[in-house]
């Protein structure tokens, strides 16, 4: 049965030794990276570097824990994610919110390249048939995946499998475009971008969000590039109104987000990635999107495994049994103590991730929680 490592979020002592940061530390410690890393080891410390208004990613004060007990084993650190907007502007994104080398310790860059272009194709499963792996994760022996455990507009909950699945791979190849990157999960079909004018306001929030420009009004009609766009989803998401839309499916959706992680995971030997889950600061929505909500639960706390399935499963089995936070959008969705805060957010079958990641073969549900003593 796999071990899940767990440190709770509350503090009991004024100490450094039970703060958050300091017990990742011991946390760190308990778990031995060195049984994973070699010495000399390139290591891809993978987080999502949120976006410009955005801010409550992993904080870069547990990415230097991170990085600095991975250089303790000799191997070296970088901190990266997938272009998500134009590179030169996620760079920028990553160190407004406060992560660059100064920071956290280590080089932070893209996994593929400043145009997302630098990727290579990888067999995922039946629904994606191959993928656009970032070429740096292919190519890095070892992966530390640090991920934000939080609520996902499409995926309902988002934790280490989004992580790997959205943020493992580019947004388009350079060749056959968005179907064959990240856009090939969250669309179905041409997944063509559909305005209705009857709803629409004119707010112009669907044509600020594209990270590529893609949305234009001209004499109050819609347009969209359909060749640029990536299908990243964003202006579907930000309309107040429903007045755009993009053909998707929640159960193509799920079982991809796990073929994804499989095309991903394939291409490290055994026992080469390990997986950090911050359940911290959990917003109801993902950390790409214009803003951060205050979070609908509160801190839990943080949890290492080298089992993505088990520390995905400990991840939600937590927030279960965790009560709504009162002033937050559970409260407005009049979500009760006792409910499942993600699912009546979101209403998506979640827990599909988690059993198609069983049977690709992503590791087990069940699982040993440890506490940090
Ligand atoms: S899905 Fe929408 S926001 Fe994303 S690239 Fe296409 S038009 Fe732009
Ligand atoms: S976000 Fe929605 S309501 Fe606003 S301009 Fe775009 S389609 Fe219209």
């Amino acid at each position: 049965m796999a071990k899940v490592y767990f440190a709770s979020a509350r503090v009991k002592k004024w100490k450094y030794d039970d703060s958050m940061p300091g017990k990742l530390e011991r946390l760190l410690k308990e778990f031995d990276l060195s049984k994973y890393l070699s010495p000399r080891d390139w290591v891809a410390v993978k987080t999502h570097f949120g976006s410009e208004g955005a801010h409550r990613i992993v904080r870069p004060v547990f990415l230097r824990k991170v990085v600095d007990a991975i250089l303790s084993t000799g191997a070296k650190p970088f901190v990266t994610d997938t272009v998500r907007i134009k590179g030169l502007d996620y760079l920028e994104v990553a160190n407004q919110n406060g992560l660059n080398h100064l920071s956290v310790g280590a080089p932070v860059i893209l996994a593929d390249g400043l145009y997302g272009n630098d990727n290579i194709m990888v067999a995922a499963g039946d629904i994606l048939g191959e993928i656009a792996v970032a070429s740096v994760i292919y190519d890095v022996p070892a992966m530390v995946v640090c991920s934000h455990v939080k609520g996902h507009i499409q995926a309902g909950y988002a934790g280490a499998i989004k992580n790997i699945a959205m943020g493992g791979v580019s947004a388009r190849h350079r060749h056959c475009g968005w179907k064959c990157g990240r856009g090939g999960m969250h669309a179905v079909g041409e997944g063509q971008i559909v305005w209705d004018e009857e709803k629409c306001t004119l707010c112009l929030q669907c044509e600020e969000i594209c990270p590529l420009d893609c949305i234009k009004f001209e004499d109050e009609k819609f347009t969209y590039s359909d060749e640029n766009c990536w299908r990243c989803g964003r202006c579907t998401r930000v309309c107040p109104e429903g007045g755009i839309s993009m053909a998707g499916d929640d159960t193509a959706f799920m079982s991809s987000l796990a073929e994804a992680s499989k095309a991903v995971l394939s291409t490290f030997k055994e026992k080469k990635v390990i997986y950090i889950n911050f359940l911290t600061e959990i917003q109801p929505e993902c950390d790409c999107m214009p803003a951060a909500e205050v979070p609908v639960i509160q801190d839990i706390g943080i949890m290492i495994s080298d089992d993505l399935v088990s520390i995905e499963q400990a991840s939600i089995d937590m927030l279960l049994t965790s009560k709504p936070l009162p002033a937050s959008a559970a409260e407005d969705e009049k979500i009760n103590a006792g409910d499942d805060v993600l699912s009546k957010l979101h209403n998506k079958p979640y827990m599909l991730q988690i059993d198609e990641s069983v049977r690709l073969g992503l590791g087990e549900k069940e699982y040993e929680l440890i506490h940090l003593k």
